[in-house]
């Protein structure tokens, strides 16, 4: 039996690993894009513009606040992220899924607009592993993981508004249970 086509919010702390989890979701379930958001955040090596994200100058962002392009946006880490609305749209009209893995204010921004929206929330085992992951990843300055590790300890406390709560202490394990409550929910009505 078809039904709608579902929106899946992503959240969890830098370093928890919801982006590898993402990627394992996105290859098990075919049915499911993966909003690709704007940011004014310089790309890391490696990340490519449009696929990882749509990387604008601070004036791109602000004239896209202005026109009323975005579903959400928000300042995370000192940066603007946001999915834009058109992004979504064009997927939900041709039937397929959309997931965002969005920061915490995202999130509750697209459950008021889209009280349909599953949210799932990532938490890493332990701050510890935290530490350790986002110490291995080195993509940030020590600067910048502080800030990161500060605002996981906001962002942990959030977890309970979430629909549900995934807790990545082995990917094979998370990423199946991530693709399970996927799987529950897209046949739900
Ligand atoms: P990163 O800089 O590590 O790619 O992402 C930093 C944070 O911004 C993560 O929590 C990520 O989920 C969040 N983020 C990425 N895209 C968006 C977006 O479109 N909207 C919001 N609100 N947060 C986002």
């Amino acid at each position: 039996m078809d039904t709608d086509p579902k929106v899946f919010v992503i959240s969890g702390p830098s370093g928890a690993g919801k982006g590898t989890l993402t990627e394992i979701l996105l290859k098990r379930v075919p049915s499911l894009a993966r909003s690709v958001s704007a940011t004014t955040r310089k790309p890391r090596p490696g990340e490519v513009d449009g696929v990882d994200y749509y990387f604008l100058t601070k004036e791109e962002f602000k004239k896209h606040i202005e026109d009323n392009d975005f579903l959400e946006w928000a300042v995370v880490h000192d940066n603007y992220y946001g999915t834009l609305r058109s992004m979504v749209d064009k997927e939900l009209a041709v039937g397929r899924d959309v997931v965002m893995v969005i920061d915490v204010q995202g999130a509750a921004n697209v459950k008021n607009k889209m009280p349909d929206a599953v949210t799932i929330f990532v938490e890493p085992p332990s701050m510890e592993e935290l530490v350790k992951r986002l110490k291995l990843r080195n993509t940030e300055s020590e600067a910048e993981l502080a800030r990161r590790l500060k605002n996981a300890e906001a962002e942990m406390m959030l977890a309970k508004n979430y629909d549900y709560v995934v807790i990545n202490d082995d990917v094979d394990r998370a990423a199946g249970e991530l693709v399970s409550i996927v799987e529950a929910e897209k046949i739900k009505n």
